[in-house]
Order: structure tokens, then sequence, then C-alpha cells
């Protein structure tokens, strides 16, 4: 069986824990929406090219994440003329991987818990930046999606029915295993979230999760919105009594009643708890106050 599954004539993906996309280029090549982890998922999609007879022109970047731009590295370095294409303000985390672990660590130098491969790609120049709603790629245009929110600059793409949509928005099997969909910026996550309802495209195959149809859109959308609000809600609650952010995060996390074993899990939750505490705050539900014991959180204001 062939290691791409079809989607619609010019699209296609290889399913995985994260979803790699492809689009077929008139001329006989390829786009890649995204590598995966690490070098075997660049290996998988460059297996998947060869035993399709196309060449890979492009890597579109939707975000920054280590287990979205993993596989970069391998490809550029094995492929010829490969050029990767990201948004503006994912490009420089693309091209220096080390700066999403110095984010988690309050801006220090990481520990090493956090410089695996989870947290922290290899990185490649981003050749082609993306601004504007379309880019043109070997004769096929791509409209671009902003999807803001889950991380600072995120986009989708949408292409012969098809809308890439990253980690815009996740597969409902995938969000009943997380406590908290991370977000970077709660209310951009939110307001892409509504920017993907309006779409009309055939198909949206979520970073994580199951390829969707139109008819199943609506469903995994509402999902995702009542699982960012759960979390709003849980750290809200948290803030009966005042608390800095890790204190916060303890209290939510005893109620959601999650399991954090590894570091960089632990760290990821933390962030987005971070992103509920500073969304609670421009919606006047929290404040954050200097004390003696530092940075501190309370409820409404
Ligand atoms: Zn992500």
């Amino acid at each position: 069986m062939s290691l791409f599954q079809p989607i619609t004539t010019h699209t296609a993906y290889i399913p995985g824990a994260n979803n790699l996309g492809i689009v077929l280029t008139d001329d006989g090549g390829a786009i890649a929406i995204d590598t995966g982890l690490d070098r075997d998922t660049g290996r998988l999609v460059r297996r998947a090219l060869d035993e399709a007879q196309r060449q890979l022109r492009a890597i579109i970047s939707t975000h920054h994440h280590a287990d979205h731009i993993g596989g970069n590295e391998y490809l550029v370095r094995n492929l010829p003329n490969v050029a990767v294409y990201a948004a503006r303000l994912e490009a420089p985390l693309i091209e220096h991987p080390l700066l999403e672990p110095i984010y988690l660590s309050l801006g220090a130098t990481p520990p090493s818990a956090l410089r695996t491969k989870w947290l922290m790609a290899k990185g490649v120049p981003v050749q082609h930046i993306i601004d504007g709603d379309a880019i043109e790629i070997a004769g096929t245009t791509l409209e671009i999606v902003a999807l803001p929110g889950h991380s600072i600059g995120q986009i989708g793409v949408a292409v012969d029915g098809v809308c890439f949509a990253a980690d815009g928005f996740f597969g409902p099997e995938v969000i009943s295993k997380h406590g908290i969909p991370y977000a970077h910026d709660v209310a951009a996550q939110l307001a892409s979230l509504d920017r993907l309802a309006m779409r009309k495209e055939r198909f949206f195959l979520p970073g994580h999760g199951a390829l969707t149809p139109q008819s199943e859109l609506d469903a995994a959308i509402r999902i995702n919105r009542l699982a960012i609000e759960r979390a709003m809600h849980a750290v809200r609650d948290a803030l009966s009594e005042p608390g800095d952010t890790l204190t916060v995060a303890r209290r939510v996390q005893r109620t959601l009643g999650l399991t954090i074993t590894g570091l960089p899990q632990y760290a990821i939750f933390v962030a987005a708890v971070a992103a509920h505490l500073s969304h609670l705050e421009s919606t006047g539900a929290a404040t954050l106050i200097m004390t003696d014991e530092g940075a501190v959180w309370r409820g409404g204001s």
C-alpha cells in the first residue's frame, strides 16, 4: 500500500501521530506541509515521494513546534533545492529552534530535559517569508489561512478542497487525552477556530487527529472550543485564592485530574496555563500584582 493517503486530486497525507500534508504540483513535484517530529518522519516523507516518483519542491512549516518541523533538516540536507516557507513570526523560531525551550524556561538557557527532540528540532534557513493570504509554488496557488493562537503566527494551507489546519484544531480523540489544548494566545486561538468553522473545504486535516470531512467539522470545532473553555474555567476557579503562576498551574492540574510525568509536558502545560492567565487578565477576570512573595495572580479586578 502506498504511504500516501490520497485526499483529493492534488492532495494527500501521511497519517500518523503527526499528520504530514502533501500537495501534488502540476509540474510533477510535491510540497510538504510540515515534516513531523524528527529525522524518521523526514525519511518517511522522502520514501513516500520516491514511491510516487515526485520531487520535493518545498516545505511549508505551519508553525515552529518541534513536532511539526523536526523532519525539515533531514529533507533539506538530503534532497536538492528544497525551499522552506514559513510565516514571518514563526520563521525565526524555525531557523533557531533553541528559542522554543528558551521561552519555556522563562528566557533562560534551558535545562537539558527541555532540549530533547520533543521541544527542540534542528534548524533550517527559511528562504520564503509568508506574509499574504496566498503563495504560488511550482505553478500551484495555495491559500494561506491565518490560524494564530496555538502559536504566535501559525498558518493553515488551503488547496484543492482541503484545508491543512495544523494545530488550529485537534481531533476529538486527541483533545480527550490533553487537559488543555496548548495555547500561546487564547483569544486568538478561539478566533482561529471561528475562522476555520467558516471555511468551505471538503476536508480538514488537523496536525493530530483524523482527517475530518466538512460534515464533521462543526462537531470537532465545538469539542475544541469546549476544551478551551473548560481550561479557562479551571484557571479562573484556581484564582479563588491568590497564587503565583506555578501555584495556579498546580491547582488547575488537580482540578482537571491531569497526570503529567515528563518535564517537557509540564513546561508546555505551565505555558498554556500562563496563556489562560494572560487572557483572563485581558478580560478583567484576573490581575497580576507584585507582593513580598513575588508576582501573584488574583481573581477579579
Ligand atoms: Zn503545535
